[in-house]
């Protein structure tokens, strides 16, 4: 097979411009293309009144090697990569207990369904409940103002992302392909076979809970066994220094269980097990991560800001948006998991504190778009001296942001038009908030430190210039979005251990290793075949 890539047809091609295309790319008679693939197709919508498809097509063509070879040289026309998985081989040394799974988010999911695959029988430890149970848990944080500290967005089957728009994209590299791989896992699961092929696919958050339940009855039918409502609270360890070596875990119910190859995905919400982890003196850093407020406008203004008079077409689906900003004050400001047609939702895992995020449905057909607008955070000059500063610094503004909005777990609000002028919002306008349970108007200042609200000052004017009515009045500032990424970084040697744990595998997020569902799936993967190699 061969690959094209940045095939660009119009918006409108009629179906047979493809094969058309592509027999004019290769320089080929009809009769020498036996078939055609979309292996993937996105959309280049820089000049809004020229928005063009992007390709990427395989091509079974009859004479192959000919073909390539008048094209060589061209970056774009090359062999079809192999991507194709295959799972690590390894055994259990005898007597050596069961390999151990902490957290079920995606990086925990695709490290067990990998060390299942290969055969290893893994233990999977999460603090929270099943993801069906979890829902229930999550749902009365947004309609009846009641937390369960143990079971709620950031916690339980799922991990984060499992209320989520399920975007299922990222930007980090991947030589292996293992992005790929993770997507036709989920496929398997029960996505729609289209994130197979375009550029920056989703699935929303119903399919995700239904995925998340057929992953886990592999894993189980795979050997793998489940342990929800248990949480990990410290380590059995043998030696000293780079010699010490994990022997079992200590479980919330009391019991120790023995472990000596265990991958820990906790997340960047697992502040208890962070602390735990300073004490049993992990070697970890603290690391840049970004706060600020989710933005609500209506979707209807980011589609022709962005897609002009093809806003609505059925090719080019919500539009979403990409910002940044450089302010003055050397903190980078930026859009952040934006959500087309979606909801911000109430996304704290601790008591009497407010954090936003995002999510949405497959459909993205909700009346907002959403997305944090948030400021880069520097350990160096923030918090510096504690490696885990970064999670105080998130907790006393997410304190801040409860008082504000109320102290009920209303959150904090703000017209874009008040804020920009200075004053407290006292009322909102058109742009009706989507957070649940609700919001109160307020002034953001007091739930923020004043080089994120400066930096967001200077920044929204600039963003209009990029994308036409983002300052609108009536768009709405909900706060405060702290959990952006992990405030620390756990280290790991090349083997993927930890350099003062022999035998702890640090992955994911929350070990600062991804910032999305995709990249947590890969580096599961990765610390699986650590694991394995490491037997
Ligand atoms: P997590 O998903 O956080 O999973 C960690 C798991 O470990 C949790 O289930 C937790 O309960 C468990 N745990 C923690 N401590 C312990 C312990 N001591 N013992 C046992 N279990 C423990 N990313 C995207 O790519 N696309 C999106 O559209 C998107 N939308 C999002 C929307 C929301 C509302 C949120 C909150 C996040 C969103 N994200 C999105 C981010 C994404 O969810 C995370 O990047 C991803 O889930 C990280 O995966 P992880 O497995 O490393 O950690």
């Amino acid at each position: 097979m061969i690959r094209i890539t940045e095939l660009r047809l119009p918006l409108d091609h009629p179906e047979e411009a493809l094969r058309e295309a592509v027999l004019a790319r290769l320089n080929i008679a009809p009769e020498g293309l036996k078939a055609l693939h979309v292996a993937r197709r996105g959309y280049d919508a820089r000049k809004r009144g020229h928005i063009v498809l992007v390709y990427n097509v395989d091509c079974d063509v009859a004479d192959e090697a000919t073909v390539l070879a008048a094209h060589e040289g061209d970056q774009h026309v090359r062999p079809t990569p192999d991507m194709t998985y295959h799972p690590p081989e390894a055994t259990l040394p005898e007597g050596m207990p069961r390999p151990v799974v902490i957290g079920a988010g995606p990086c925990g999911i695709m490290a067990a369904l990998t060390l299942a695959q290969a055969g290893l029988k893994p233990i999977i430890i999460e603090r929270g409940k099943d993801v069906r149970s979890r829902t229930v848990d999550t749902f009365a944080l947004w309609r009846k103002s009641v937390l369960t500290p143990e079971s709620n967005v950031q916690f339980g089957e799922g991990g984060a992302g499992t209320f989520s728009d399920g975007k299922l994209y990222s930007g980090v590299s991947d030589p292996r392909h293992l992005g790929r791989h993770v997507l036709e896992e989920f496929v398997r699961a029960g996505a729609p076979e289209e994130i197979l092929t375009i550029s920056k696919p989703h699935i929303g958050t119903f399919r995700l809970v239904t995925m998340v339940m057929f992953i886990r009855a592999e894993i189980e039918r795979l050997g793998g066994e489940y342990r929800f409502e248990t949480r990990v609270e410290g380590f059995d360890m043998e030696g000293e220094g780079t010699e010490r070596c994990l022997r079992g875990l200590r479980l919330s119910n009391g019991e120790t269980l023995p472990a000596e190859r265990v991958i820990l995905a906790v997340g960047h919400s697992a502040r208890d097990t962070f602390e735990m982890l300073r004490d049993a003196q992990m070697e970890m850093d603290a690391k840049p991560f970004s706060i600020g407020v989710r933005i609500e406008h209506p979707q209807s203004v980011i589609d022709v800001a962005r897609f002009g008079a093809s806003a609505g077409h059925e090719m080019l689906g919500a539009a979403d948006y990409k910002l940044v900003h450089h302010a003055s004050n050397g903190r980078a400001v930026y859009s952040f998991c934006m959500c087309p047609g979606g909801q911000v939702v109430a996304a704290t895992s601790e008591e009497g504190q407010v954090v936003t995020n995002g999510m949405s449905q497959y459909s993205r057909a909700e009346r907002n778009a959403n997305s944090g607008i948030v400021v880069e955070v520097k350990p160096e000059l923030d918090f510096p001296d504690d490696v885990l500063g970064g999670m105080a610094f998130q907790r006393k503004w997410e304190k801040a942001a409860f008082v504000a909005g109320g102290s009920n777990y209303n959150a904090p609000a703000q017209r874009v038009g008040d804020f920009l002028a200075g004053r407290p919002s006292t009322s909102l306008g058109a742009v009706v908030p989507s957070y649940q349970p609700g919001v109160t108007p307020t002034d953001l200042t007091q739930c923020l430190p004043a080089f994120v609200t400066d930096a967001i000052r200077e920044a929204l004017p600039q963003f209009e210039r990029k994308l036409r009515g983002f300052s609108m009045e009536d768009a709405v500032m909900t706060g405060v979005e702290t959990r952006t990424s992990s405030p620390i970084r756990l280290r790991r040697d090349r083997e993927g251990q930890s350099p003062t744990l022999r035998g702890l595998f640090p992955a994911g997020e929350g070990a600062g290793y991804a910032g999305g569902i995709l990249s947590a799936g890969i580096d599961g993967i990765r610390a699986a075949e650590w694991l394995a190699a490491s037997l």
